[in-house]
């Protein structure tokens, strides 16, 4: 496993730094407890399910999602990268193409619009089988997809972290952007459920 991979060895990371700076007498510790805080605190599913539910009413919105995850998603005040800068890419599911993400080498995720990772998410099972077979693996969550969509397996990176927008479930035209977000799953911004 990579050291720079994973939101663990970055903690372990963060630790040793932190150590450091106080130390150093450049950082008081309850300061930066403050910000390591928040950033676990606000960090939810619900955040990247009102991302989606804006992707799905606003068509220009979707548009800058789509070329600029990172610009877009400050629009709704969040911010993707957590202390470290990433990169975000939002892949939007069609009816051609259903999108998948894992991390192969660890376990690196988007936390601050997904929360924290859900444990099958690190497994090796899960990081191993999806790439291979990812129809089967997608099967195993319920999700059944037709032989004519094309399933895109995306791998994440400590530089580059994928949020899935899934399909706007038919019958939904007349729910505002509140209940829209209801129905986002975070296991449909990863990709292993339909929403
Ligand atoms: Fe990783």
């Amino acid at each position: 496993m990579s050291a720079d991979h994973g939101d663990g060895a970055l903690a372990a990371r963060v630790r040793r730094a932190e150590t450091l700076l106080e130390e150093r007498g450049v950082v008081d510790g309850a300061e930066l407890d403050a910000i390591l805080d928040r950033y676990l605190a606000t960090g939810s599913p619900a955040n990247g399910a009102r991302v989606v539910a804006r992707a799905w009413t606003d068509a220009g919105f979707r548009d800058r999602l789509l070329a600029d995850a990172n610009a877009a998603v400050t629009e709704l005040g969040f911010r993707a990268g957590g202390l470290q800068p990433t990169l975000l890419r939002a892949v939007a599911n069609t009816a051609e193409v259903h999108n998948v993400v894992v991390c192969t080498l660890c376990s690196c995720y988007p936390i601050a619009l997904l929360g924290p990772s859900p444990s099958w998410y690190k497994s090796e099972a899960y990081r191993s089988r999806v790439v291979r077979d990812p129809r089967s693996v997608l099967a195993e969550f319920g999700l059944t997809l037709p032989d004519t969509v094309r399933v895109e397996v995306w791998d994440a990176s400590a530089e580059t972290r994928y949020l899935v927008v899934p399909r706007r479930p038919d019958g939904t035209d007349h729910l505002d952007d509140d209940k829209l977000a209801a129905l986002v799953t975070r296991n449909g911004l990863i990709g292993t459920a339909a929403v």
